[in-house]
């Protein structure tokens, strides 16, 4: 462990901790320990396997507020998501505590034996997360590789190490062995490119942009190692003139600002048909001009900074001086990597700011004239994430759902991500799913077995 880095509070850009980061030779001993708790873990009871994940759970349910301010300080997150991202992993590990008992395989009729089918752990499991949501992502995938018994390694995005660390403490507090859920701090290109590449590594779990998820997938492909991805997204909030505009308009601005926009589920292109679309924009502007972007650790804060300057950066380059802007939030001004939400009308669909995920406080509205028309628009990009439908029309309701090429749809809703309901994206946006009650499957291979029953 040679190099450090200094982790930064977006909010006020002082310096809140160094963290040692893991080199390749730290990440291959890691691995090594990690393969030798899973000979262990792999045979603990399942009902054993079960409580630990309990207790589990409720070690992070006891230690909630001090995970929620770590992610404020760390991340920018308002105090209000951060207790909701904490509370998330809680229920993550509470969820996929039941599956250790549940991992049921099949019986299969044959002649002359009996055929069964066994889901077997596939061994160390690799995680490597982003910043965007550091608790939360991560839970999805370590909850249930354990719960399928592998063991994991995971890689925290160097911004935003702080509550990974603080929950591989809480599953050795819980009673979970020793290597059997290892946090290891790193550079991307290091430790992340070092799960990939690891023989010992056996599948991988990736979280993060599509450019890197894509050059995970090729050095996966490599050595035929099973890998998830969940990318980026482009996601449309389609709002139909039959809807209930003032609910459409209210919550519009918290489907693509909440987390400064720093959300794979953003819907950062609203699509609005023709004839709604001067009263919809009036009613938006007053809730976008509400949000209150402040001090994330107050508890009116709906908006807090962006994660980095680098960030801001980026998504300023979206903004130009002669951006079509149709009007603005506001944001603090000092310490901190602040932007306000904005509101663009790009007069072309060829718009950059149409295609390219911007990941911060910045949405585009254009219109729409029917049905064919939205779902047309909706699908012009290479993502496929989440996307929302506003209609009181239930049979539009549901062609346009079965329409849209998106993983995650919600009408009359934002809603997007449930632990219990599966999660993933079409196209660009990634390759199978998370959460849900199949999760632990993604983390077995099914082995058949026929025993003969003849007489010998
Ligand atoms: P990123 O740059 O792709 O990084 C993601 C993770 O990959 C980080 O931990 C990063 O480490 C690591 N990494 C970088 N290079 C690597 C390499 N060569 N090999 C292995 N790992 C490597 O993404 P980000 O900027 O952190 O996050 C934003 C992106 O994540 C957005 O595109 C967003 O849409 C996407 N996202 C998707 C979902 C979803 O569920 N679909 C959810 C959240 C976010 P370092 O950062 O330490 O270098
Ligand atoms: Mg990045």
């Amino acid at each position: 462990m040679t190099a450090t880095y200094d982790v930064i509070n977006p909010s006020t850009e002082q310096v809140v901790i160094t963290v040692d980061l893991h080199d390749e030779a730290a990440t291959d001993a890691a691995i090594a320990r990690s393969r030798k708790a899973f000979e262990t873990w792999r045979g603990v009871a399942p009902g054993d396997r079960a409580r630990l994940l309990r207790r589990f759970a409720e070690v992070v349910d006891s230690d909630l507020e001090n995970l929620a301010r770590l992610e404020v300080t760390n991340s920018g997150h308002t105090i209000s998501n951060a207790r909701w991202e904490a509370g998330n992993v809680r229920d993550v590990i509470a969820y996929y505590s039941g599956a250790p008992e549940r991992l049921i395989g099949q019986q299969i009729p044959v002649a002359d034996g009996l055929d069964v089918t066994f889901h077997e752990p596939l061994g160390v499991v690799g995680a490597i997360v982003p910043w965007n949501f550091p608790m939360p992502i991560a839970s999805w995938a370590f909850a249930p590789a354990l719960a399928a018994g592998n063991t994991v390694v995971l890689k925290p995005a160097e911004l935003t190490p702080l509550t990974a660390m603080r929950l591989a403490q809480l599953a050795l507090d819980a009673g979970i062995p020793e290597d059997v859920f290892q946090v290891l701090p790193g550079k991307g290109s290091v430790v992340g490119q070092r799960f990939v590449d690891h023989p010992d590594v056996a599948k991988i779990v990736f979280t993060g942009s599509t450019e890197v998820g894509r050059q995970v997938m090729a050095g996966c492909a490599a050595r035929i190692k099973p890998v998830t991805l969940e990318l980026g997204g482009k996601s449309a909030n389609v709002v139909f003139a039959d809807a209930d505009l003032e609910q459409a308009a209210a919550t519009a601005p918290y489907a693509v600002f909440d987390n400064a926009g720093q959300d794979c589920c953003a819907r950062s292109r609203i699509l609005v048909q023709r004839s709604a679309y001067d009263r919809f924009m009036e009613l938006f502007e007053t809730a976008v001009k509400g949000v209150v972007v402040t001090d994330p650790g107050e508890e009116r804060a709906e908006m807090g900074p962006l994660i980095s300057a680098a960030q801001r950066d980026q998504v300023s380059s979206y903004v130009p001086d002669d951006a079509q802007v149709a009007f603005r939030g506001s944001a603090p001004d000092g310490a901190g990597f602040w932007y306000p939400p904005t509101v663009l009308a790009p007069a072309d669909l060829a718009d950059r700011v149409l295609h390219e995920e911007i990941f911060g406080p910045v949405v585009a509205v254009v219109t729409f004239d029917d049905e064919a028309d939205a779902i047309r628009i909706a699908n012009d990009s290479v993502f496929g994430l989440s996307g929302s439908i506003w209609t009181r029309d239930v049979g539009r309701a549901i062609r346009v759902s079965r329409g849209i090429e998106a993983g995650n749809l919600s009408v009359n809703s934002h809603s997007s991500v449930r632990y219990w309901t599966p999660f993933g994206g079409f196209k660009s946006s990634g390759l199978g799913r998370e959460l849900g009650p199949d999760a632990p499957f993604a983390f077995t291979e099914t082995k058949n077995v026929f025993i003969s029953t003849k007489e010998s």
